[in-house]
């Protein structure tokens, strides 16, 4: 992710008192201006890092807080307490913040000067007792945060901080991010539905519903110009199979896609919308099940979901966002089918079309075929592998108390061989620790069937999502065992209704 002076940024604050006197906290406030020049020139760091000062007085701390709180030029909040800054006064200061918080628990110097220290140094390098004041008054105030420990310079403790400041910069997103789903949920189907107005409060973003009549205007409104040249940009950059081509027999096909993408896109840029979800059961107007559009829209960073799953649309963008500028796709994706051969289990993902070509091993071929369900022309969809390594698959469900955010590190493998027949976009995986334990877990989680897939996205990143949302994370990984998972889900299902906030 690039750092614009437009990128909403980080600003940091170094804790003090006014005890130590004039002279020892202008050294305060060069070693902590000195450690946010070196967050902010770390490239690790996604978002810029300010200095916004020491603050030493009860009267200061609630100022900045609130003007924190209320800039948006201000993401998240990083604090050092360089030294000892007695933590009542942050208690008016920390009720009014509302954006994430870092605390840094690091020290300016790394190590201890054993020939020269006295007790000038002493009193002067207090981290290690001001970070637990701190930090008291933080969990007394149950206060949601990230804490860091580690020497500034070194390279492990920039990578932590790095990881958040992706986490906070998703969260950035999502505050007042708008959400647009065309037709509502696939008939009958639960775990795609879900709690507006608490998805709302919890994580930020607005869903609202648009008829299909609004976006199939746009989408007859394009003009025919435009689509000869995305059509001639399809033949650029995919393999299009030679009845799509140009004089092909189902050349008209792949107009009518690229017509579908130009009108969809339109209708979320005039909306100025972050994701969306369709159904193939309301199409009213609309020729083919968008497929093509769709996978183009997500690997622009538009986020999606299918079968009117907004809660997956909303989660494929902010993972989007926590991995911008990384190597490595992210896209919705589905469990679809499993190979249960002793030793070598594994799953295959897909989706009937609406996999994001950002996961592609090499140049995607673009195919139609006939899709079987829903009633409509046969739909022009990218077909691709996703090459080998690791990737995580997350899934938000809403448990009606509260919403779950479930997580699960895989690794991305090979094919064993060429799937010739299968005319749509697939991953296959191998779930931590194994299929067995992996779905079981799962399954007793009530993780979806639909996921955010991505192969840049880590678990620590969207376990700082979670904290900064307050939502329960649950993670299934190397560690987990089915008798203590359950007992894990029984004590959060505890933990959970008690700390209601809303
Ligand atoms: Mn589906």
């Amino acid at each position: 992710m690039m750092k614009t002076k437009d990128s909403p940024r980080l600003w940091m604050y170094a804790g003090s008192q006014k005890l130590y006197g004039p002279g020892p906290l202008k050294e305060v406030h060069r070693n902590a201006a000195a450690i946010a020049a070196a967050l902010n020139d770390a490239p690790v760091i996604t978002l810029p890092v300010e200095f916004k000062g020491v603050l030493t007085t009860p009267e200061e701390i609630r100022n900045s807080l609130a003007e924190a709180s209320s800039s948006a030029a201000c993401a998240g909040v990083i604090f050092w307490m360089h030294t000892f800054s007695p933590a009542k006064m942050w208690i008016r200061g920390l009720l009014e913040l509302t954006k994430p918080v870092l605390h840094f628990h690091t020290q300016f110097n790394r190590d201890i000067p054993w020939d020269s220290i006295d007790m000038d140094f002493m009193n002067l390098n207090q981290t290690a007792h001001g970070g637990r004041e701190f930090g008291f008054m933080a969990t007394r105030m149950a206060l949601q945060r990230t804490v860091v420990t580690g020497h500034w310079q070194s390279v492990k403790t920039l990578d932590r901080i790095g990881t958040w400041s992706r986490a906070v910069a998703a969260w950035a997103d999502q505050q007042g991010a708008r959400i647009a789903r065309f037709g509502d949920n696939m008939r009958f189907v639960a775990v795609t539905e879900g709690n507006k107005v608490e998805a709302e409060l919890q994580l930020g973003y607005s869903v609202n519903g648009y008829g299909l009549g609004e976006l199939v205007a746009r989408i007859d409104a394009v003009e025919d110009a435009a689509i000869d040249t995305l059509v001639q940009e399809y033949q650029d950059l995919y393999e299009v199979a030679s009845e799509l081509r140009k004089g092909g027999a189902r050349h008209q096909a792949l107009r009518y896609a690229a017509r579908q993408e130009l009108g969809l896109r339109a209708f979320l840029e005039e909306g100025e919308f972050v994701a969306f979800a369709d159904t193939f059961e309301n199409l009213t107007g609309i020729e083919q099940l968008p497929g093509l559009a769709v996978q183009r829209l997500m690997a622009d960073g538009y986020g999606f979901g299918a079968e009117g799953d907004w809660k997956t649309a909303a989660l494929v963008r902010a993972m989007k966002v926590m991995a911008r500028g990384l190597p490595g796709g992210t896209s919705f994706m589905e469990d679809y089918t499993y190979h249960f051969e002793p030793g070598r289990e594994r799953v295959m993902g897909a989706h009937m079309l609406e996999i994001c070509p950002s996961i592609a091993a090499g140049k995607p071929r673009l195919e139609i075929h006939p899709l079987g369900i829903g009633g409509k022309s046969d739909p022009v969809r990218m077909v691709f592998d996703t090459p080998p390594g690791p990737a995580v698959n997350a899934s938000m469900v809403d448990l009606g108390n509260r919403m779950r955010l479930i997580v699960n590190p895989v690794e991305a493998v090979a094919p064993d061989e060429p799937l010739p027949n299968l005319p749509v976009a697939r991953t296959i995986w191998v779930p931590e620790p194994d299929l067995e334990i992996g779905a079981t877990a799962w399954i007793l989680a009530g993780g979806a069937h639909h996921t955010g897939f991505s192969q840049a996205v880590t678990t620590e990143m969207l376990e700082d999502y979670a904290e900064i949302a307050g939502v329960e994370l649950v993670v299934i990984d190397r560690e987990t065992r089915i008798r203590q998972f359950r007992e894990q889900l029984r004590w959060n299902e505890l933990y959970w209704r008690l700390n209601r906030r809303f």
